[in-house]
């Protein structure tokens, strides 16, 4: 049976950074379930698609499929690796809405099941201890305060030469925040067996650190 660790929390609590180090260093493949939601996002901004009736008429149009290269997650929509496009700001803050909505969760959900049951998976979101892989070896619930997780934005997109306003990330985080946790399927919680971390005064080794020592405790 394939091993599965479960890392869920907040928008730019470190999450991908961690479970991609966690992943190498336990040498399972890593998935980030917030990539597949951006992929379907940039597809309906492409289309120019809002509105949940819409949303859930043409979700189905997107086939989203991921692939490794390099060791690294590839997101693949209708037949197109769109990895390179899912990072903006605007990509992401349209996923927070577009994944509120029940077609969408339901037409990604098996492909990131799938995944998990033919691999040893560390995979990141905001519902996978709760919902996704509720059987999970282990589960963390990563987060950090709102002012740490903006700044650590801030500075991600700066070091990629993108432009970016202090003061309207942090806003954005905690409208985002706002919409996972009160979104009617699967919100952000914590699962009730995750054990939480909060990385606010961590660094990211002491982070990885933690959460292999929690794994060895239950593997
Ligand atoms: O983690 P990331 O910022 O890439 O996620 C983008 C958005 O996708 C989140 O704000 C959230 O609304 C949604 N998401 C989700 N469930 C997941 C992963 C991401 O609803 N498992």
């Amino acid at each position: 049976m394939s091993m599965n660790i479960a890392i869920d929390g907040p928008a730019g609590a470190g999450k991908s950074t961690i479970a991609k180090k966690v992943a190498k260093e336990l040498s399972f493949i890593y998935v980030d379930t917030g990539a597949m939601y951006r992929a379907m996002a940039l597809y309906l901004l492409e289309k120019g698609i809002s509105g949940d009736e819409k949303i859930s008429e043409a979700c189905h149009d997107a086939d989203i499929s991921i692939r490794y290269e390099n060791g690294e997650q590839q997101v693949i929509l209708n037949g197109k690796n769109v990895t390179a496009f899912l990072r903006k700001e605007e990509v992401g803050n349209m996923a927070s809405v577009s994944s509120a909505n029940p077609e969408v969760r339901t037409h990604l959900l098996k492909l990131q099941r799938n995944l998990a049951a033919e691999n040893n998976v560390v995979m990141d979101g905001r519902d996978i201890g709760t919902n996704v892989l509720p059987n999970a070896d282990l589960k963390i619930y990563l987060t950090a305060s709102s002012k740490v997780r903006a700044e650590r934005r801030y500075k991600e997109l700066v070091e990629k030469g993108v432009e970016a306003d202090f003061d309207k990330i942090e806003e954005d985080i905690i409208i985002r925040d706002r919409q996972d946790m009160e979104r009617e399927i699967a919100p952000l919680k914590q699962a009730e067996d995750a054990v939480l971390v909060d990385s606010s005064d961590m660094t990211i080794e002491e982070v990885v650190d933690a959460i292999v020592a929690e794994f060895e405790k239950v593997k």
